[in-house]
């Protein structure tokens, strides 16, 4: 099946990175999510993202508008029905995947691949609640989408090697650099950045160093672009520490332990640069 038409489901931080990549590469898109209001504002984020790009003349206004012409939005996941293949990138919650899972089994053509932009839940899990569950794989897109050139592709237990290939050559088309990776807790990136991340609380809370000095000391002595506790307030501690659990419990290896100050940060509602407060503070 010729993936010419692209459903997204969830038209959140991902969700319309993903919509924009797509039709960027001239892929036509449709967008759904359950709020309107959801989709209102993904479309002016896309188009602002877009409209940057012609500023920095790395696209013409004409590109912009043909673009933005190739997303159709929509609150009714029926509209899906026509799609070649439908990433998944709703809110991180196992009983919402597995029902809208179910759904699109029950909607899409019998040839259309089913793919979930998940950070942490299992692949085959979610393939299961198909019928179809060699057409089931991961596509873990990285945040920014439009900047980020990562895809992971995660092989579920049934994914078939068709699948695998065809969703190999889409990443490929929309400029993306395709990594595959079997179905395991973290998939690769998270596996070892979110632990190097917990390290960096860990010591943080032994008094090793400032939070300062240990991200000045990763940034000259391991040339990382930023530091990690920097890097945790971006991602959000609240994520950093859910990413943790999966491992800790997905592995039931203590050392994959969250750091207690982590926790206890959570707890205080010190989430990052989200809430204008993490390991730093922001304006
Ligand atoms: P988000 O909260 O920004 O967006 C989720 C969207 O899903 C919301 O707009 C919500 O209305 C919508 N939604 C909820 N239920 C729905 C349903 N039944 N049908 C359609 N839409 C529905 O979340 P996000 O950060 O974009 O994350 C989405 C997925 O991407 C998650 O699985 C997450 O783990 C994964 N992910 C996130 C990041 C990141 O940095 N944020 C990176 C990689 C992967």
């Amino acid at each position: 099946m010729e993936m010419s038409r692209i459903g997204v489901v969830g038209a959140g931080t991902m969700g319309n990175g993903i919509s924009q990549a797509l039709a960027v590469a001239g892929i036509d898109v449709v967008m759904s999510d359950v709020a309107q209001a959801q989709l209102e504002r993904a479309t002016a984020a896309i188009s602002g993202s877009l409209e940057r790009l012609v500023k920095k003349d790395r696209m013409s206004g004409e590109q912009k508008g043909a673009a933005l012409a190739r997303i159709r939005t929509t609150t009714d996941l029926g509209a899906l029905k026509d799609c070649a293949l439908v990433i998944e990138a709703a809110t991180e919650n196992l009983p919402l995947k597995l029902k809208i899972f179910a759904q699109l089994d029950e909607l899409a053509p019998a040839g259309a691949v089913i793919a979930s932009n998940t950070s942490s839940i299992s692949i085959t899990r979610l393939a299961a609640a198909t019928k179809r569950p060699a057409k089931v794989i991961g596509m873990h897109f990285f945040n920014p989408v439009p900047v980020m050139a990562l895809v992971e592709l995660i092989r579920g237990l049934q994914t078939s090697d068709e699948t695998y290939a065809a969703v190999e050559a889409l990443t490929k088309r929309i400029g993306k650099a395709p990594v595959q990776v079997r179905n395991s807790p973290g998939f690769v990136v998270n596996r070892m950045l979110c632990p190097m991340i917990n390290e960096a609380i860990f010591a943080l809370a032994e008094g090793l160093a400032t939070a300062e000095q240990i991200d000045q000391a990763m940034k000259l002595g391991a040339n990382h672009p930023i530091g990690p506790l920097a890097l945790c307030d971006l991602v959000g501690l609240d994520v950093e520490l859910a990413v943790m659990q999966v491992l800790f419990e997905g592995f039931k290896d203590p050392k994959y332990r969250p750091a207690p100050l982590l926790v206890e940060m959570v707890e205080a509602g010190y989430l990052g640069r989200k809430t204008g407060r993490g390991f730093f503070t922001y304006d």
